[in-house]
């Protein structure tokens, strides 16, 4: 409820305020939203044809595969701290001249933003449950470390033994 009350707000305050602020709310409060009417974020899946394993502590060629792009997506959320800056220099002085330059904040904060949540709202290729996820239901709670929180994969068994 929130979440609605935060875009209504918006809405009704929108001509006093500019654009910025609108996108801003707008974004805040459809992420709240989203936690009150589904109980947390949507997962992404990490393999494709994912199905359950048939030991409960196996490691096979499919986690490994999951494991590696769950990695390449962790190198994304690296490699966007310093691309972040490296836009910034470039588009500030190009917003500065427009007039706005707070709307850096939007072009360069929703790219990362789905970036870092690709990641760490990834599911776990052995178990299928979100790999940061505190709850297996929700996925409002993350937590940070390199194991699935739910069947103990590590990110780090993605090499062939
Ligand atoms: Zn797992």
């Amino acid at each position: 409820m929130f979440g609605l009350a935060c875009i209504m707000g918006s809405i009704a305050y929108a001509p006093r305020h500019d654009i910025f602020m609108l996108v801003g709310s707008l974004l805040v409060g459809g992420g709240w939203f989203a936690f009150g009417k589904y109980g947390g974020l949507p997962l992404v899946d990490t393999v494709v044809d994912w199905h359950p394993s048939a030991a409960p502590g196996a490691i096979e060629d499919m986690h490994r595969q999951g494991l590696l792009v769950m990695r390449r997506r962790r190198w994304m959320v690296w490699a966007a701290i310093p691309g972040a800056f490296g836009v910034a220099a470039l588009l500030i002085p190009l917003l500065m001249q427009s007039g706005h330059p707070e709307l850096i904040v939007l072009l360069l904060g929703v790219p990362v933003a789905l970036i870092n949540f690709r990641y760490y709202l990834s599911r776990c290729p052995r178990c299928g449950l979100g790999f940061f996820t505190t709850s297996a239901s929700r996925a409002a709670l993350l937590r940070r470390g390199n194991t699935c929180g739910h069947c103990g994969l590590s990110l780090y068994v993605y090499k062939n033994p």
